[in-house]
Order: C-alpha cells, then structure tokens, then sequence
C-alpha cells in the first residue's frame, strides 16, 4: 500500500474535520487484527474510507471488508481513496443507512467495527453479535464520547448519544459469552472478544 497516499487521504480527512479513526485507538486495532488475521470484517461508519484502507492491510489472502455508509459525498470520496491506495478489491461499499442494510445481511465476520451514529450502538452490536463468528471481534468507537459517558452531567444535548452508549456497555458487560474491555484509547474503544 502506498503510505504517502494514505496520509494524504488522513490529511485532508482532518482539515475537512471527518472523524476518522484517532492514531491511539488505530494502534489498538492493529495489534488485534494482526493477531486475528481475519478474513471478513464488517465496518459501520465508512466515512473516506480511513480506516477500511487501514484494516485491509491486515486481512487474509481473499479476505474482504464490507462496510456500510449513508452519505453519498462520502462514498463518492471513500471509492476514489479506496481506488486510489490500490485496495478496491479488498473493500466493498454498501451505501445507505445501516439500520436498514445490517439486516439484510447474512455474512460471518471475524471482526466488526461499529463507528457510525452512536444513539444506535445497542441495534448495531444486536446485528453484531448475530453475524459475528466464534472467536471473533467487536471494536465500538467513540465509546466514552468526549467523556460524557463516564460522567453524571446529564444536561448535555448529546443526551441520547449518552443513553445508548451505557446500554451498550451494559450489554456487551454483561452477556456470558463475551469478554469486555473499555480503553481509554482517543475517543473511547470497547473491545468485545466472544469467548466459545
Ligand atoms: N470509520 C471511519 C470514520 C467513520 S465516521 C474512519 O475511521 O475512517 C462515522 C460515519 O458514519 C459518518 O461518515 C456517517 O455518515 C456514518 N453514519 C452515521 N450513522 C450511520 C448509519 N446509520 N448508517 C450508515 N452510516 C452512518
Ligand atoms: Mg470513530
């Protein structure tokens, strides 16, 4: 992969204040798919394409990502900085909004990365763990929004944001069949292992 290219694609990205995948929590990642070596992951919340140029590297011989994105501009931009970076046939794109795409999916993946609305985190992590394979992964971003999820300050605007992000803690804690970290890696990343 061309990583001049992609850093040109991460620049621009940050100046237009696309919230892209934060350097600390990419770290992360890396060292878990490294570790896995899937060979599908699902992401939610493509944006540019950031951080699906970035996890392709890590994939399998033949494997795939698919991920889901609702705004045309960006998945206009995404397919050029895909096509650009030489993975298109790595990534595959489905536009239009998640809540209505996940269900008519019906893959196995080894890794999910939800990073798109988070007042849906609890529908995306229902959908997750139903296509999610034995040993796999579930990577939330933006899991403590800004602090606010750790906080008792319920007077913000991001109230249901807020809601939804403990519902999801709630439930990736407290399911038997999971293993839940909650790192303080930029925005927040919870780490969700299935345990079979
Ligand atoms: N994963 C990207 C950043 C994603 S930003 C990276 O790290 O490079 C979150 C993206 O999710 C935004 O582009 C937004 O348009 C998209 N999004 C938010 N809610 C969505 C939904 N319900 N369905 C599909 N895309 C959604
Ligand atoms: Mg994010």
């Amino acid at each position: 992969m061309n990583k001049k290219e992609l850093n040109q694609i991460k620049q621009k990205a940050l100046e237009e204040h696309i919230p892209i995948i934060m350097d600390d929590t990419l770290e992360v990642v890396d060292k878990i798919l490294k570790e896995i070596k899937p060979k599908k992951i699902l992401e939610i919340g493509t944006a540019v394409g950031y951080s699906a140029i970035c996890f392709s590297e890590y994939l399998q011989t033949n494997g795939v990502i698919d991920t889901i994105e609702r705004d045309n501009q960006r998945v206009i931009e995404a397919k050029i900085n895909i096509e650009k970076v030489g993975v298109s046939s790595k990534i595959n794109i489905y536009e239009g909004d998640a809540v209505e795409i996940l269900p008519t999916l019906n893959e196995k993946y080894d890794v999910i990365f939800i990073d798109a609305a988070k007042g849906k985190y609890p529908f995306f992590l229902k959908e997750a763990l139903r296509m999610l394979k034995p040993n796999g992964v579930i990577l939330a971003d933006n899991i403590l929004y800004k602090g606010y999820v750790m906080s008792d300050y319920n007077k913000h605007k991001q109230r249901t944001a807020v809601r939804n992000l403990r519902e999801y803690i709630k439930e990736v804690t407290e399911d038997p069949n999971l293993e839940t970290e909650i790192l303080e890696v930029g925005d927040g990343l919870a780490v969700s292992k299935h345990k079979n």
